[in-house]
């Protein structure tokens, strides 16, 4: 699989990278039986999280015997030096390692800077070769260009995807020209693309930007190896589809992170919100069960308390996107023969 050396880290690092979240959802048999398939057929970058349940666990059962042929990174949402320490010396433990590649901060609301008690323990653990390379992730552009303007920080995590604006691709464009790594999150946009070839296209084009493809089911890993076989170009025709794909979603869509949970009377926001998109993008019959009809009822209940529209990290006027959803769900229901919520 293709490489590219990644900024300052030095890093050899293969242009899919696999994003370890959503194998908290598997057996840790399964989980690692698609870990050692996907070292196997050359990735070598593995993005984890201590906030990820049992996946560090996961990546340390799969890999200890041959840690030193891949990058591994990690993150904390710790809030003060001693959390810090706490969750570096567990990541350590889990991943059965003595040292992490990237250690990031975890999308914490103010980025640590110049020698803020969180940055100096950054410096101590690198130092202290716990760590090799010091990252953030972030979801707002407003800190990811704070990290990146700061110069303290190596890589960046941002969502990043065919659908980002042309202010996030700029963004990613002057990480590349200050040789900073980009990690790309979200790169099928929460499952808004249908294809990994949109944004593997896409992103391909800027230097520097890798993107973390969560990986859950065999058939993901294989689309993603075969693209890489021979990575779809960024031709007219390409262009044209991705314009149709943003056309459609309007630039105010649901990206499924969850970041807006729980909500105060239990509305699944991270599905509903995006239920339309869902409907369009996958087999639409499994969301007419009787339980996901009482899961979309259920947007009855919302008292606009607000919380989770301050908790968006996209800003989304959830309230009405779960209205809207709602309405829609009906709708496409009946033009569809499914019985009214
Ligand atoms: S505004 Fe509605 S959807 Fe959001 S947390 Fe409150 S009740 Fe739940
Ligand atoms: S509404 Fe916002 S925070 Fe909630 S899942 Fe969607 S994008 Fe994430």
């Amino acid at each position: 699989m293709e490489k590219v050396k990644w900024g300052k880290t030095g890093l050899s690092v293969t242009r899919s990278a696999f994003g370890a979240l959503p194998i908290q959802r598997l057996s840790k048999q399964d989980a690692v039986r698609l870990l050692n398939m996907a070292y196997d057929n050359g990735i070598n970058f593995y993005d984890t999280a201590r906030a990820y349940s049992d996946s560090e666990e996961k990546l340390g059962c799969a890999f200890h015997d041959k840690r030193d042929d891949l990058i591994i990174a990690t993150k904390t949402q710790c809030k003060n030096p001693q959390e810090f320490w706490e969750h570096l010396n567990i990541s350590l433990e889990k991943l059965q390692t003595d040292y992490i590649d990237i250690y990031q901060f975890h999308n914490i609301e103010q980025i640590p800077l110049e020698n803020s008690p969180l940055y100096e323990c950054m410096l101590k653990a690198k130092e202290e070769g716990k760590i090799r390379h010091i990252g953030v992730t972030c979801h707002k552009l407003f800190n990811a260009r704070t990290a990146m303007n700061s110069g303290l920080y190596e890589t960046i995590q941002y969502p990043l995807s065919a659908l980002s604006s042309a202010e996030e691709i700029g963004f990613a464009r002057e990480c590349g020209d200050k040789e900073i790594g980009v990690i790309a999150m979200k790169a099928l946009a929460g499952g808004m693309l249908k294809s990994a070839a949109f944004s593997m296209a896409y992103l391909r084009a800027i230097p520097q930007v890798i993107p973390i493809w969560g990986f859950q089911f065999e058939h993901e890993l294989r689309e993603v190896l075969e693209l890489e076989k021979m990575p779809p170009p960024l031709d007219e025709a390409m262009l044209e589809a991705i314009a149709e794909c943003r056309g459609e979603l309007n630039g105010d869509f649901c990206r499924g992170c969850g970041y807006c949970m729980p909500c105060a009377v239990d509305i699944k926001i991270n599905w509903i919100a995006r239920m339309p998109q869902l409907l369009r993008r996958a087999p639409y019959k499994p969301f007419y069960t009787p339980e996901w009809k009482k899961e979309l009822a259920k947007v009855e209940n919302c008292t606009e308390c607000g919380s989770c529209m301050e908790r968006c990290p996209y800003e989304l006027k959830i309230t009405d996107l779960l209205q809207k959803s709602a309405e829609d769900y009906k709708k496409f229901g009946q033009e569809h023969g499914f019985d009214l919520i």
